[in-house]
């Protein structure tokens, strides 16, 4: 949680954590309603929310990992200030937009890497969230036809093969730090990696395919690594998109760092 002023820069900042993982809705409201009550001030214009999972509106559809299911925000929250909920991708998606990138390009996608893979869309310089709130779910498009079963029910996801959660999985290494440095040490490591970034090209491609993007953006815990992947990652997406001939490949990694999904809710109002 934290307080942004209109530039995005971020004057406060509280963390709480989840005693357990059979956490209740309580767990998650309670800190946020204290936090609310110990800021509200003439000051505050409205509060952002980014949630990892669907929501349209301030009904939340939907949270993988976290108990919410048709959870309306408004009648949890004490508070009377304007209320705006989104996708963590799309809010993240939004700071490096704005902030990072200064609102420059009117096409533009955002990829995050982490536990999942998540995206936030801009077309013609509005945020795409879809008829129900859902869209820019890339981690759930399947590459791999009966592949990896996945949450979501379907089998062969792109984040099955292309989420930091499946790099570790595919060196059978915790750490990505130790992993890029064990990549230039050791050869079976490096093959690995080499096939991780092939499974990353498979799906950014498909997104620049559908989109036709000026910009793709990186982001997530893997873009700390971007001097690692992103030559070979770029050559691999260039020789996969449908568009080989005009098609000036713009992709790199996020500027902005853990922050950027505060940063990013708080800017929900314009977007929304
Ligand atoms: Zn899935």
């Amino acid at each position: 949680m934290g307080i942004v002023d209109d530039s995005g820069n971020l004057l406060q900042k509280a963390e709480f954590s989840y005693p357990h993982e059979d956490v209740l809705l309580e767990d998650i409201l309670n800190p946020i309603n204290e936090f609310i009550h110990e800021n509200e001030s003439d000051e505050i214009d409205c509060i952002g929310i980014g949630v990892p999972g669907i929501a349209s509106d301030t009904l939340v559809n939907y949270t993988c990992n976290l108990p919410f299911r048709d959870v309306e925000i408004r009648d949890y929250l004490k508070t009377k200030l304007p209320i705006y909920v989104s996708n963590d991708a799309n809010c993240a998606a939004i700071a490096e937009y704005q902030i990072a990138d200064g609102r420059l390009f009117s096409n533009y996608a955002f990829v995050t890497f982490g536990t999942g893979i998540g995206a936030g869309i801009f077309i013609n310089g509005f945020l795409y969230t879809g008829t129900t709130g859902a869209a820019g779910e890339v981690g759930h498009m399947v590459i791999e036809k009966d592949g990896i079963p996945c949450k979501c029910g379907r089998k062969g996801c792109f984040e099955k093969y292309a989420s930091v959660s499946a790099l570790k999985r595919m060196t059978k290494l915790n750490d990505l730090k130790e992993i890029f440095y064990l990549s230039e040490r050791n050869s079976i490591i490096q093959k690995i990696l080499d096939d991780y970034i092939e499974n990353m090209a498979e799906g950014l491609a498909n997104i620049i395919n559908l989109y036709d993007v000026e910009m793709l953006v990186i982001g997530g815990s893997l873009a700390e690594y971007g001097e690692k992947f992103l030559p070979k990652l770029k050559a691999l997406i260039a020789e996969k998109i449908y568009n080989k001939y005009t098609y000036d490949l713009n992709i790199k990694t996020a500027t902005l760092k853990n922050d950027a999904g505060i940063i990013g809710a708080s800017f929900l109002e314009e977007y929304l």
